[in-house]
């Protein structure tokens, strides 16, 4: 965990889960294992390690509808600390699987009371890792866990998961934030103007990890990737290797501007065909819009579309970021300003 605050105070939306795990807190009578379920990046997470550093925390405080964790105590210092030594997360390794050897390891120290807290707490951040093993391994020791264990589970579909796993775990659907509840973070803790906000929201179709993590990149930036759109920006090949500078050797960065292209590609698409700023997403971007759609053929955003597919594909292969996101641009750049021959519709 980070040593940002993270109590249930800073989570954005997600209330009926949040008071679900309230309600089994407040009643001291918590199940072995939960499973919080639902799409990725709405921040089923943050929810996560708020109700961890609750349930471990030594003095909580408010009334228990409204318990959060101190932020003071020994325990919730340790997990500002990242030193807890009761709360263990199962990672992947090599960001592939999460293996049977891990469980092990974690089944060697669980059966001891806990150090600190009144709980020793399991997070598994991403349950699809799991491999067979790994998995029919959790699933042994949630069949007999010990008294003073929790175990948290996260997983964008359960039912990618051993169906047998999932029976062991009391499940709790997240549904992702509103969007004003998304775009009222932005503005208010981040600090974005409104406009700003919308825009990044809707470049992270509606998700607020990816939002906050575009709003990061794009911090100090001179050049927004809502530029990108701009002729002036896509036919200047000097702004598009600075762009690619800038994303540098993070895989993160790389992966939001593939998804903004693709985003922007959508909408050169729907409105060469339509013409109608209720189907595009960039409604206020409709001359930048035109100018694109006049330059492309169907064929070509759809070329286009699937080159970003397989920028997509290849992120896991090591290669380098920014000569990716440079090739990326660049075939872009090149496809948009040198227009092929337009077919007559
Ligand atoms: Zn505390």
């Amino acid at each position: 965990m980070t040593g940002a605050p993270s109590g249930f105070s800073t989570v954005v939306g997600h209330a009926d889960t949040i008071a679900r795990l309230r309600a089994s807190y407040a009643r001291d009578r918590l199940a072995a294992a939960y499973l919080l379920h639902g799409d990725d990046g709405i921040g089923k997470r943050t929810v996560a390690e708020a109700w961890i550093r609750l349930i471990q925390c030594l003095t909580p405080t408010g009334p228990p509808a409204e318990a959060e964790a101190c932020g003071a105590c020994a325990s919730c210092r340790h997990h500002a600390a990242n030193t807890h030594p009761d709360f263990l997360v199962l990672e992947p390794q090599e960001a592939t699987v999460i293996t049977v050897d891990q469980i092990r390891d974690a089944q060697a120290v669980l059966p001891y009371r806990p150090l600190l807290a009144s709980r020793r707490v399991v997070l598994v951040p991403d349950a699809s890792r799991l491999n067979l093993e790994a998995a029919n391994a959790l699933l042994k020791l949630l069949e007999e866990p010990p008294p003073h264990v929790v175990c948290v589970l996260i997983a964008a579909q359960r039912e990618r998961l051993l169906p047998t796993l999932v029976s062991r775990c009391q499940a709790v659907r997240c549904a992702p934030p509103s969007e004003g509840a998304v775009i009222d973070h932005l503005i208010r803790r981040l600090g974005l103007a409104p406009d700003r906000a919308r825009a990044l929201f809707i470049r992270a179709q509606g998700h607020i990890g990816p939002a906050i993590e575009a709003a990061q990149i794009d911090d100090d930036d001179p050049l927004s990737l809502d530029d990108v759109g701009a002729p002036s920006t896509i036919a200047k090949t000097v702004a598009l290797l600075d762009l690619a500078a800038r994303i540098g050797k993070d895989q993160q960065a790389l992966k939001t501007l593939v998804a903004w292209l693709s985003l922007w590609l959508r909408d050169v698409l729907a409105w060469k065909i339509t013409r109608d700023p209720g189907r595009v997403l960039h409604a206020d971007r409709q001359s930048d819009l035109t100018w694109w759609a006049d330059r492309l053929s169907i064929d070509d955003v759809s070329d286009l579309a699937s080159g970003l597919h397989a920028v997509w594909a290849s992120r896991h292969r090591n290669l380098n970021p920014q000569l990716v996101a440079e090739v990326a641009l660049l075939h872009i750049s090149c496809r948009v300003t040198h227009p092929r021959r337009q077919e007559t519709a």
